[in-house]
């Protein structure tokens, strides 16, 4: 997965608004504010619809 830095820098969770933190081995962007949502990378391009994110296991 390769994202750039300064995309990353502007990208943010649509959910609530928090930073993203790419998660490589899983190839996601992971929420770091309050909902923890993950969001898919396909083909290197960040799908951040909360309708296709992966919720936090309880
Ligand atoms: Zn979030």
């Amino acid at each position: 997965m390769k994202l750039d830095a300064w995309l990353l820098e502007i990208l943010a969770c649509p959910n609530c608004g928090g930073a993203l933190r790419p998660d490589d081995p899983a190839g996601e962007l992971v929420c770091t504010g309050t909902c923890g949502y993950a969001y898919p990378v396909r083909d290197d391009i960040p799908v951040l619809l909360v309708d296709e994110a992966r919720t936090p296991a309880p």
